[in-house]
């Protein structure tokens, strides 16, 4: 028979690594399931953890990029490398891109570390939540990340608000996103393909491999398949990828922390076989976070933006009130792959990547082809996709340089589905996180987020996840 596990978290991510460091800083036991391996990174040098996995970058590349493959359109999802980098979920909804690995999303992630749009975002979303009461908990987060914006001694190349600052068309006045990130250079190769270099704050190094000694036990390599009630416990099915083996957990509470689409197949998974009757909320209420990718020609000729940290900063139009936010990045990260001819890393280097991103009306519902998420989203129901489309038309006519959009409809910020709310017909879960009618199932990651934010969310899944805690902590540890 197993040993009762006190809290079993499921996901390393903003979700899953604020929970666990949260509950074992204030003397709780907790294990963590992460179905990707810890990444061998400068940050963790220290720690004696074995059998690292690389980052794709360099020869890594080819055996290390995508994890998951899912296919809305026939029902198929695949693993096709186990110690891969990306899940992608193509959809023609929604293609949605996230990441694996112990720290989750931090390691893909562009480090921008930001509040919502509005500060009365967590207002009115279900009893008992303010947005007063969430402010500490973005506070714990800002500070541990060590998130701020750049400044003059940081030397860093290719700041937005620098580069662009007499601009005629752009305006860069707008306040710059903080970002998790140790400022100092190097500045190349951090962004998107993780940073080996370890000067992206990742959550594996900042909040887990610090906690293993005390109380965290990381189970990398281990895929939670379902969860079902077992008695007044939970039981939860386990692939555990490191020995190839099935295993059961018990576990007194359950913290689901996925990732959004991925609680979201766990969900479903487990009300399939039975193991959590019907959840009437699932699937509503997704959410884009309005994104909307583009490329713009913004150098001069020679000019070389893949140097500098991993955002490069974000701008509106000039004249143009309620233009929307448009963040720059360069192509930091192409140097890692390999095989790409010189003189075509030459002919990208003074392009930039455009992400527009707003608050849409988190109207999308998902749908289900077996376990694979049929995401009904569209975008003429979000008007601020709209409005980014149009500004990204008005920045290519008045810079006079070539903006290229890129197909509609991907996101890297998937949001919702397994939202909070006090009616079970229309959430998933109840004030402190706790899934409607299943005591002890949490969900502390992006699909419990309640709308967009509009802004990059990982801040706002972070203060979401320490709410949970601060419950899960009040009802003993
Ligand atoms: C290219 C890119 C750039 C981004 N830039 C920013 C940015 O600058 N700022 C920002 O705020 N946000 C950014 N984001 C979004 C941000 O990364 C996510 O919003 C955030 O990571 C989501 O946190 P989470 O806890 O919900 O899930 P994740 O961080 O995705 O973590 C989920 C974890 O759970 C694991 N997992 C999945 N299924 C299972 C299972 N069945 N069993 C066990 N483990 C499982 C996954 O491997 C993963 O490690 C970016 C995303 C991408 C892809």
């Amino acid at each position: 028979m197993n040993t009762l596990i006190d809290t079993l978290v499921i996901g390393s991510g903003f979700g899953g690594s604020v929970v666990a460091a949260r509950l074992v800083e204030a003397g709780a036991k907790v294990t963590l399931l992460e179905r990707g391996p810890w990444r061998d990174t400068a940050a963790l040098a220290a720690y004696a953890l074995p059998d690292k996995a690389p980052l794709p970058q360099g020869r890594h590349l080819p055996t290390h990029l995508l994890r998951q493959l899912s296919v809305a359109a026939t029902g198929q999802t695949s693993t096709l490398q186990r110690d891969g980098f990306f899940d992608i979920h193509v959809d023609g909804g929604m293609t949605c891109v996230a990441s694996s690995g112990v720290g989750g999303g931090s390691h893909v992630y562009l480090a921008m570390n930001m509040r919502p749009e509005q500060a009365d975002y967590w207002e009115g979303r279900a009893a008992g939540i303010t947005a007063a009461a969430m402010e500490p908990h973005y506070d714990w987060m800002l500070q541990r990340m060590g998130s701020r914006t750049a400044q003059a001694q940081d030397r860093a190349p290719n700041l937005i608000a620098e580069r662009f600052a007499d601009d005629a068309a752009i305006d860069t006045s707008v306040p710059q996103p903080a970002l998790g990130f140790r400022f100092g250079g190097p500045y190349g190769n951090n962004a998107f393909l993780g940073d080996t270099a370890g000067r992206k704050v990742t959550l594996d190094a900042l909040l887990l491999a610090p906690l293993l000694d005390r109380g965290l036990t990381v189970l990398d390599r281990h895929e939670a398949v379902s969860v079902s009630r077992e008695g007044k416990h939970w039981r939860v099915e386990v692939r555990d990828e490191r020995h190839d083996r099935q295993r059961f957990l018990r576990a007194r509470r359950v913290v689901l922390a996925a990732g959004t689409l991925n609680t979201l197949r766990l969900l479903r998974r487990s009300e399939r076989k039975g193991g959590l009757g019907s959840l009437p909320g699932l699937g509503q209420g997704f959410s884009g976070n309005g994104d909307v990718f583009a490329l713009w020609r913004a150098g001069e000729q020679g000019e070389d933006f893949r140097a500098g940290p991993p955002c490069l900063g974000r701008f509106t139009l000039k004249d143009e009130p309620g233009s929307p936010m448009l963040y720059a990045l360069g192509l930091n990260g192409i140097d890692a792959i390999p095989g790409l001819p010189e003189a075509l890393r030459r002919r990208v280097a003074d392009w930039l990547v455009l992400v527009g991103m707003g608050r849409d009306e988190a109207n999308g519902r998902i749908g289900w082809k077996g376990d694979t998420p049929r995401i009904g989203y569209q975008e003429h129901n979000n008007p601020v996709m709209g409005r980014i489309h149009s500004a990204l038309g008005k920045l290519a006519r008045r810079s006079g340089r070539r903006v290229l959009a890129v197909p509609p409809s991907v996101t890297v910020h998937p949001l919702g589905g397994a939202r909070v709310g006090d009616d079970p017909q229309t959430s998933v879960i109840n004030h402190r996180g706790e899934v409607h009618g299943h005591p002890g199932l949490y969900i502390s990651d992006g699909s419990a987020l309640p709308a967009a934010p509009g802004t990059p969310p990982s801040m706002t899944i972070a203060a979401w996840a320490g709410h949970v805690s601060q419950h899960l902590l009040a009802t003993g540890i």
